[in-house]
């Protein structure tokens, strides 16, 4: 066991080792608890506020209607007449013509790609900062891998260009807003160079279901194609779990029987899915708050965001923990996020804006990190 514990303190030597040593003692929302200490919440995903604040009477009655465990896979016995109802709704907020629930967002972006690359001489063009679980899918689906610079759609065409006689089939995979920088990937011409060179593109909307619009699509005015994927997660904005793709009514048929991340899974919770209905309908509202406090935190912050993350990036793992840690005493949750989840010298805190935060508190967190950096920090 030594080589472990050698491991283990080379991490806590690079200030890159990672505890689960701070538990919420409180549910998820904009304040929370951990102990007994009550902290301002600005790194949660759950940008609309949904994960604890929902209709509690309708979700009382999903609880009835339909129990919690699915209590088989999809196929088998385990599909409900509430996973198609939903499917139906988010093939309607993505506009497609058909949606497929997975259990989570990382599952849903394996099964895309193992469906799109199943025993074809394939190719996976994936931005350099697109998320881990389309690192890993990429990985996972056997195409040969491309990673091109990021958002640089004429790296991109190059690479296609080179690889259009070469292959079956093209395939191009992104964030539409990247997880770590909150910025918006250039979904016009992603799209273009999709349709140019007969490529499917995925697009990955985790952060931008109910923060930019209902879909990533929506802010470029675009429309999805019958080559087209999108991904969206329930876990983020729309406070619950799990995750879908949305797509024609063929891809998505193409996915029921070859996504092993789909068949081979216990079907998403009936519960998750009827309370994630109910969730839909409180969207529009809370979607509108956070756009104005999105909008009031880019001018505080200088930082052009249509996203709900604002990265402050301050390069070094330590000072990133120093930063966190100072916020903390503060009153603010905000932790650092350090490589590999990050490149190497831009570890940073990432914050994120919630519908329920007021202006108060927005300005209130910009004022501490600008007395910390005036304090030498
Ligand atoms: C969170 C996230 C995922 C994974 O979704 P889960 O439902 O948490 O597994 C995938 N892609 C991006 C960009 C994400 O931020």
């Amino acid at each position: 066991m030594d080589e472990i514990i050698r491991e283990l303190l080379e991490l806590k030597k690079a200030n890159l080792l990672r505890e689960l040593n701070r538990p919420l003692s409180s549910a998820q929302g904009v304040k929370v608890k951990l102990g007994d200490r009550e902290l301002l919440n600005f790194s949660s995903n759950d940008y609309l506020n949904l994960a604890a604040n929902f209709p509690q009477k309708e979700a009382l009655d999903c609880l009835k209607r339909w129990g919690v465990g699915s209590g088989a896979s999809r196929l088998l016995t385990g599909d409900f007449e509430i996973h198609h109802e939903l499917e139906r709704k988010l093939a309607q907020i993505k506009k497609t013509e058909a949606a497929l629930l997975f259990p989570s967002g990382y599952m849903a972006n394996v099964g895309i790609l193992q469906a799109l690359s199943y025993k074809k001489k394939c190719a996976v063009f994936s931005d350099r900062l697109n998320h881990a679980s389309i690192i890993d899918a990429c990985r996972l689906s056997r195409c040969d891998v491309f990673i091109y610079g990021h958002a640089d759609s004429l790296a991109l065409r190059k690479l296609l260009k080179e690889a259009r006689d070469k292959y079956q089939r093209l395939i191009i995979v992104t964030d539409s807003v990247f997880s770590m920088d909150g910025d918006l990937a250039p979904l016009d011409e992603l799209l273009r160079l999709s349709e140019e060179f007969s490529a499917y593109l995925v697009i990955d909307d985790a952060h931008a279901t109910g923060v930019v619009g209902y879909s990533s699509f929506d802010v470029f005015n675009l429309k999805p194609t019958p080559r087209t994927v999108i991904m969206g997660t329930l876990g983020k904005a729309l406070g619950t779990q799990g995750a879908f793709a949305a797509s024609s009514g063929h891809l998505i048929e193409l996915m029921v029987n070859r996504a092993r991340a789909f068949i081979y899974t216990t079907a998403l919770s009936p519960f998750i899915a009827c309370l994630t209905l109910k969730n839909l309908k409180l969207v529009p509202e809370r979607m509108k708050k956070l756009k104005e406090n999105i909008k009031f935190a880019s001018k505080l912050f200088s930082l052009k965001r249509l996203s709900a993350i604002f990265p402050v990036i301050v390069g070094r793992s330590e000072r990133a923990l120093e930063l966190s840690n100072y916020l903390f005493e503060a009153g603010f949750l905000v932790p650092a996020v350090r490589p590999p989840t990050v490149p190497e010298g831009t570890a940073r805190l990432r914050i994120s804006i919630n519908a329920s935060h007021s202006f108060d508190e927005i300005k209130s967190l910009y004022r501490a990190i600008e007395s910390w950096s005036k304090e030498g920090g």
